[in-house]
């Protein structure tokens, strides 16, 4: 998604494409970055692996629950975009 952004390997740049890393949506050189990065980073690692057991426990219960847990997947998407992108003022000047 944001090649350019990850140039160096950062939690708030990883957190920004986590998802989409997990989903299989951005290239191979940014998946690498992220992999490499989910190695060295504890908490990163921690978040990558709680949105794997969601993503696992949704494809289990099929599309009927998926409608309960996706209420969980919106709350941690919620708290990564926290991780990701501070609501603290003047971040439009960043
Ligand atoms: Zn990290």
């Amino acid at each position: 998604m944001f090649p350019s952004m990850l140039s160096r390997s950062g939690c708030l740049r990883v957190t920004r494409v986590l998802q989409s890393y997990l989903d299989g949506e951005i290239d191979p050189e940014t998946s690498a970055i992220v992999a490499q990065h989910l190695e060295e980073c504890r908490k990163c690692g921690l978040e990558a692996s709680t949105y794997r057991t969601i993503k696992t426990a949704i494809a289990q219960v099929g599309d009927e629950a998926a409608s309960v847990d996706r209420a969980a997947v919106e709350r941690l998407r919620h708290f990564a975009d926290d991780l990701a992108d501070p609501p603290t003022p003047g971040r439009s000047q960043a």
